[in-house]
């Protein structure tokens, strides 16, 4: 079977120049295309392509022409969201079913959204108190040229955040996506030159993260850069980035809260849902579950049972639940984190069976519950990043609160209680950048999402998310009579005044 070859998209083309590698579905084994590794180099020509592009029409083209060109690229990726979804799912090991019911639906209205929204706006009028016959224009100007660098969990989800609301503020773009996943990025910019996007507006460039993605965070001719990845990365490029505006969506340890008073039964999918998903790999999966005392052992009792249910298979078969892990590394991490925590004194209260069942050439981690946490554990404490749900106890709403804020991240968290005083008290006293209550992962792009703490800086999506990718011009526009402008200019000429 011949695999397709991917190239770089630099310039309006996509070019093979650069090394190719070959990539394997981790759900399968199975090889399912080529990718080249455009390196520094092809970064560099992208750069350029996209400061020539700034410059040379992105920047002159009106605000509804990119909405409209927004939305011809969100027609486009629907009326081939089907391959979008096969393509998503053989990279990262996802089951079809979530690539064709989520990711990818969810990444075109997202485009979609952006397209169609109506809150931005590139200036607004302020008076100045202090001279009244003054005005001012506050601009909402492009940063230029973006740097976007994704990871391999929800590639297509990561790319569009950036790119459709960085395209909107009327930047041009580099896209390094994660070298394990950067086929439907790749796809996006392919489709973006098919709807018109002119040349140089949106390039990807595929490769290694010390090299390429170096090379991107470094680069002074890149304005802004658009991080989202590991903590430990993001803080590697904190520290090489120079000057340049910077957002960071980094990792989490998600606290999702379950009191005594909460609908069990919704809580019980909520959990579930909040860290099986994506086999845990997503940045705000729910891995801490605090849970009152007095209902502990019933809630576990009701999490194993539906865990039971749950079909382990070939996700690229539309009703296998388990989705594989997307990495070989990443399934080691996650055996190392759970090896160690049981060593710590956790339990290990549940571990799926899932032997046999699963496509032997794929990774693979059983759907697991480990009990008896505490925050002194390092896995209490460390992303896990995969689907391993450690139970934490508490007695009471402000044990709660201290535990659920005991961590170094704050990414998101979920409240259960069927007292809404009670879930508005705890949500506003959590430190994380989004707090859902009776629901879990629910995504608006129209509300700001990010970290607190070491879960990053800066909001993706909603209107904050747009206005990070510009930079504010002031314009003092001087009064007609020039009144005013003894009391200024009469401290450099006392005769002035
Ligand atoms: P990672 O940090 O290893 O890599 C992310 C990206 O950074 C990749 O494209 C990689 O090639 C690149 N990179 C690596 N080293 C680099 C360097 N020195 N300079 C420039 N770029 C470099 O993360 P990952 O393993 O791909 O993804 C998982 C992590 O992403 C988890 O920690 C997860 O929580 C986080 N994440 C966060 C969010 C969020 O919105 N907060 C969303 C998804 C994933």
């Amino acid at each position: 079977m011949s695999v397709e070859s991917y190239g770089n998209v630099v310039n309006g083309t996509e070019d093979h120049e650069g090394s190719e590698y070959v990539l394997k579905s981790p759900a399968t084994g199975d090889t399912i295309a080529t990718v080249v590794d455009g390196g520094v180099k092809k970064i560099r020509e992208a750069i350029d392509a996209a400061q020539d592009a700034f410059y040379g029409i992105w920047s002159k083209t009106s605000l509804h022409d990119r909405k409209i060109l927004l939305q011809k690229l969100s027609d486009r990726i629907q009326e081939r969201s089907n391959e979008y979804a096969m393509l998503e799912s053989l990279s990262t090991g996802k089951t079809l079913r979530q690539s064709t019911l989520m990711d990818i639906p969810l990444g075109i209205e997202h485009i979609s959204y952006f397209a169609n929204e109506t809150e931005f706006s590139l200036e607004r009028k302020i008076e100045h108190p202090e001279f009244p016959d003054t005005h001012g224009i506050i601009q909402n100007v492009p940063m230029g040229v973006v740097g976007a660098i994704t990871p391999w969990n929800v590639p297509f989800l990561m790319a569009v955040w950036k790119a459709a609301p960085a395209l909107l503020a009327g930047n041009t773009l580099v896209i390094k996506p994660s070298s394990s996943t950067p086929i439907t990025t790749i796809e996006m910019a392919k489709d973006a030159l098919s709807v018109g996007f002119p040349p140089g507006v949106l390039n990807v460039v595929c490769g290694k993260g010390e090299t390429a993605g170096e090379e991107l965070a470094k680069s002074e001719k890149i304005r802004m850069l658009s991080f989202t990845g590991s903590t430990e990365t993001g803080r590697h490029i904190s520290s090489v980035a120079g000057v340049k505006k910077l957002t960071l969506e980094l990792g989490g340890k998600s606290p999702n809260i379950v009191f005594e008073d909460a609908d069990l039964e919704r809580a019980s999918m909520g959990v579930i849902f909040g860290i099986y998903l994506n086999s845990g790999q997503l940045c705000e999966s729910g891995s801490r579950l605090l849970v009152q005392s007095s209902i502990k052992e019933k809630f576990l009792v009701t999490l194993r049972k539906k865990l039971d249910e749950m079909k382990a298979g070939n996700p690229m078969e539309m009703e296998t639940d388990v989705s594989a892990i997307t990495t070989r590394s990443q399934k080691l991490k996650i055996e190392k984190l759970v090896t160690e925590g049981l060593q710590e004194g956790s339990n290990l209260y549940y571990s799926k069976n899932i032997d046999g069942l699963v496509p032997s050439l794929g990774f693979y981690y059983p759907p697991t519950i480990l009990d008896n946490v505490n925050m002194d554990m390092k896995i209490g404490n460390e992303e896990i990043f995969g689907p391993v749900l450690s139970a934490i106890e508490f007695k009471n709403e402000n044990e709660a609160v201290e535990i659920a804020n005991r961590s170094s991240y704050g990414l998101a968290a979920g409240v259960w209680t069927k007292d809404r005083n009670k879930a508005m008290r705890v949500a506003s006293s959590i430190e994380s950048g989004t707090v859902w209550i009776n629901e879990y992962h629910l995504l608006s792009a129209a509300a700001p999402r990010g970290g607190f703490k070491n879960s990053g800086v800066g909001r993706e999506l909603g209107l904050e998310g747009i206005l990070e990718y510009t930079q504010t011009r002031h314009i003092f526009v001087g009064s007609e009579s020039g009144e005013q402008d003894q009391v200024a200019y009469g401290l450099v000429l006392a005769k002035q005044s």
